[in-house]
């Protein structure tokens, strides 16, 4: 008889995001006609800018038509897309040829499937809290992983500790769900001991287009050193409004290698078996993402969710409450009032005043006591939640 992966065994059930949904079901069924201020969730509300809308209407008359009809595209990207991100890497003075750049349908997807590249005796980091992937997916692999808690007196933010041995370390900066932000020297130290070790740093960038401090890195790979330890995994979903349209990228520089393998040829081979690439309507109107018009688009939608941002900052600036994130970042991690737990602080702002947020246990268990808000809500609907948590909170 066939031998399923016994390692899903070992995986815990999430609970996070179906006790939140349980919950506000619960809360509708007795109150039919309340309406939820949605803060928790990590989806886009904004649709996809005007030049991705026309190239997609483009890429989809051209599949109609024989002269400008796409069959299979090559397995690593189309060679114009991945121009594109190499070049969008230039302008923040990071050089990378095109071939370091490896167009995927999504960070999701790489997160885990990166994992073929390295061997299953190796221990994974994970700084938490973390998004709660990292850890199940090297569950599933069968993978030892040590936990590295995160906390408010290191602002979310952890140097690396000499006395752990890892191999794979994730990194993921701006934070999903702190909101924290790495600064040049305390990736540095990361890099640095990476190098040391020999290990990998998967660095997940998801987020990096709501930096707006100019002295934040973007990149891992705008710190010296970073050639040698990291891998970037990188998304539009939440820069370009793709979460259903799907489409990712990452980048491993040629010089990584450990035992005399090279991982950007180890990553040809595997996409070269285990995909046909992604479809020629999404590489094509993905590459308008990375033109003039493209970028001052959606940063004018990031814009709309950095206000949603703005305007709960100002209130718990207002009530003096502890948070990260926010201004970096697409989401606000804040400790919870009284001492409640991250449930109970769940609960009561369901109950008292309909605004649905994430508690913060959920990723992981030092992020007890904490919540994250999202801002990719609607602005209104943001304005009067702040408005509702200022007047609960203050009383
Ligand atoms: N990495 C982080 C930190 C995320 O928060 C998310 C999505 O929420 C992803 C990766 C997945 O992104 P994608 O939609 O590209 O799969």
């Amino acid at each position: 008889m066939i031998t399923p992966n016994l390692f899903y065994a070992d995986l815990k059930d999430s609970y996070l995001f179906y006790n939140i949904a349980q919950k506000t079901k619960a809360y509708l069924s007795t109150h039919p006609d309340a309406h939820l201020y949605r803060m928790g969730i990590g989806d886009v509300s904004l649709p996809l800018c005007d030049v991705v809308i026309q190239k997609l209407h483009e890429a989809v008359d051209d599949q109609a038509k024989s002269e400008t009809f796409h069959g299979y595209m090559p397995e690593c990207g189309a060679p114009e897309l991945r121009e594109a991100i190499s070049d969008y890497y230039k302008n923040r003075g990071v050089k990378l040829s095109p071939e370091e750049v490896f167009v995927s349908s999504g960070a999701s997807d790489e997160l885990g499937d990166i994992l073929d590249l390295f061997s299953r005796d190796n221990t994974s980091l994970v700084i938490e809290p973390a998004y709660p992937a990292y850890v199940d997916a090297n569950i599933m692999g069968g993978r030892k992983i040590v936990h590295v808690p995160s906390s408010i007196e290191n602002g979310f933010l952890p140097k690396p500790d000499e006395s752990i041995n890892a191999d794979v370390i994730y990194i993921c900066s701006p934070n999903n769900p702190t909101g924290a932000v790495f600064d040049r020297n305390k990736l540095k130290a990361w890099i640095d001991y990476a190098n040391n070790k020999g290990s990998i740093i998967l660095f997940d960038a998801a987020y990096e287009a709501f930096i707006e401090d100019e002295t934040l890195p973007h990149s891992i790979f705008e710190i010296d050193g970073a050639r040698t330890c990291a891998i970037e995994i990188c998304s539009l979903s939440k820069t370009a409004g793709f979460t259903g349209t799907r489409l990712g990228y990452t980048i491993i520089p040629k010089e990584l290698e450990r035992k005399g393998m090279n991982f950007n040829s180890m990553w040809v081979r595997n996409r070269t078996t285990k995909t046909n690439g992604v479809s020629y309507i999404i590489q094509k109107c993905a590459t308008a993402v990375f033109t003039p018009e493209g970028q001052k688009q959606i940063h004018d939608n990031i814009k709309i969710y950095k206000n949603n941002a703005a305007c709960l900052m100002k209130i718990l600036d207002e009530l003096g409450v502890w948070y990260c994130g926010g201004k970096n970042a697409p989401y606000i991690w804040m400790k919870c009032p009284d001492g409640l737990t991250s449930w109970e602080f769940f609960d009561l702002l369901l109950n008292e005043i309909q605004v649905v947020g994430t508690p913060g246990q959920g990723f992981g268990e030092c992020g007890e006591g904490y919540f994250r808000f999202s801002t990719f809500g609607n602005p209104e609907d943001t304005k009067i939640a702040a408005e509702r948590i200022k007047n609960l909170l203050k009383k």
